[in-house]
């Protein structure tokens, strides 16, 4: 008899959004009059750059004539743009990656969850708690589970990291060795980041152990302090244990326009097999390349125009935060993140539970925002904030919760 993969079935409850979503919407129904500010789901609210706009455009004109018309891109991406990426994103930190070790894509949250397909069904993932949902939820999706304790909302295969205020939201070596390492930093949900020396930490761990790390960069453009890497590859002896993943969503607001990258070096094996030709069947088999329109925009990305607009928006959404952290702060709570992040992690007051707060905090100040439990169970009491609204709207939210 036709089943279907049991390990949806495994899943438990709905996407962390869909239950705000529906919260909000139930909420609204009944207050019709409530003006509701949404500062709960890393989407970006600016415009794209003029840079970017007219990138667009110019290769939209292209594909509307026959002699610049393009069909199907290649499917690792254009020479042009993974070209550009290794010189001035890679070359110009001072890392060593080649044009031809870069996988670009339709963004990072396919290939982040994709990534686990080319390892054995059996390997151990270990993942931040709080994390960023989706590494776990495709590696249930592919079986990498045991059974789930509903009550902690862990699952017996996965290994947990605990980031929480005592270690500076900044997961310690694991006591059991896994062989999939998900890292993120800058991180979602928590805005922590990590220096250079901790992150080398974990290079040279999962070198020493045999471990893979899967480094999610997708919020670098974010980082605004010294000594804070960039890129795993700013670390010694990377290339030989890390893949990375990199999004042009957050960085250049292309949240609606898709694209992103992933980078495999040719140096990194797993049980004596090189990934970088694993990764290259499975992207060509299964993806048929980024639209060229869409690849000519993130070359504009790193234009001299397109980087300095890019730098204004970020700023603009980095004055949102350190709004939102500092209003905070006057109120009273323990606040973390914000600095190389647009992600404000807040603890509770008064021994709510998260959801508690989000209920609280939606119906006495109209405020959405991300329960920390959605993340995992060391979330549990903490709260995100994102710095992606208006700043007119982020100013109101901060009085709002200041008045409380
Ligand atoms: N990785 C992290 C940590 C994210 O927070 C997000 C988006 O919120 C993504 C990846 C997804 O990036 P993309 O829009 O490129 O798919």
């Amino acid at each position: 008899m036709l089943k279907v993969n049991q390990n949806y079935l495994k899943l438990p409850g709905s996407y962390l959004f869909s239950t705000i979503g529906r919260k909000v919407r139930k909420y609204s129904a009944a207050h019709p009059e409530a003006d509701i500010i949404r500062l709960g789901i890393g989407d970006v609210t600016q415009p794209l750059a003029p840079a970017i706009v007219q990138a667009l455009q110019g290769a939209v004109d292209e594909m509307g004539h026959a002699e610049t018309f393009r069909g199907y891109a290649p499917d690792l991406g254009y020479e042009f743009l993974r070209e550009t990426i290794a010189r001035k994103d890679y070359a110009a930190r001072g890392c060593e990656i080649a044009a031809d070790e870069i996988f670009v894509s339709d963004g990072a949250k396919s290939d982040c969850s994709n990534i686990q397909e080319i390892f054995d069904a059996d390997c151990r993932i270990a993942v931040c708690d709080p994390v960023y949902p989706v590494y776990v939820d495709s590696n249930v999706m592919a079986g990498r589970t045991g059974t789930y304790d509903p009550e902690a909302q862990t699952w017996s295969d996965v290994i947990y990291m605990p980031c929480t205020a005592e270690n500076g939201f900044a997961p310690q070596l694991p006591q059991q060795q896994p062989d999939l390492i998900y890292l993120c930093f800058p991180n979602n949900p928590t805005g922590a980041a990590i220096t250079k020396e901790a992150l080398q930490e974990w290079v040279d761990y999962a070198n020493r152990v045999g471990a893979v790390i899967l480094y999610d960069a997708a919020y670098e453009a974010y980082i605004s302090e010294e000594g804070i890497p960039h890129s795993i590859y700013e670390c010694e002896g990377a290339r030989t244990c890390a893949i990375e993943f990199r999004s042009f969503s957050k960085n250049a607001g292309f949240t609606g326009v898709r694209l992103g990258f992933t980078v495999i070096p040719k140096d990194l094996k797993a049980d004596g097999v090189a990934l970088h030709p694993l990764w290259a069947r499975r992207h060509g088999t299964k993806y048929n390349g980024a639209p060229y329109i869409i690849q000519r925009a993130g070359e504009a990305v790193y234009s001299e125009a397109g980087r300095s607009q890019l730098r204004e928006q970020v700023a603009y959404y980095m004055k949102n935060a350190r709004t939102i952290r500092d209003g905070l702060r006057d109120a009273g709570y323990t606040v973390s993140g914000g600095v190389n992040a647009p992600y404000i992690w807040l603890k509770a007051p008064n021994g709510m539970t998260s959801w508690e707060f989000f209920d609280y905090l939606l119906d006495r100040a109209h405020i959405v925002g991300t329960p920390g439990s959605g993340f995992g169970p060391s979330g549990e009491t903490y709260f995100r904030l994102t710095a992606f609204g208006t700043y007119e709207n982020t100013v109101r939210a901060i009085e709002r919760i200041k008045a409380l």
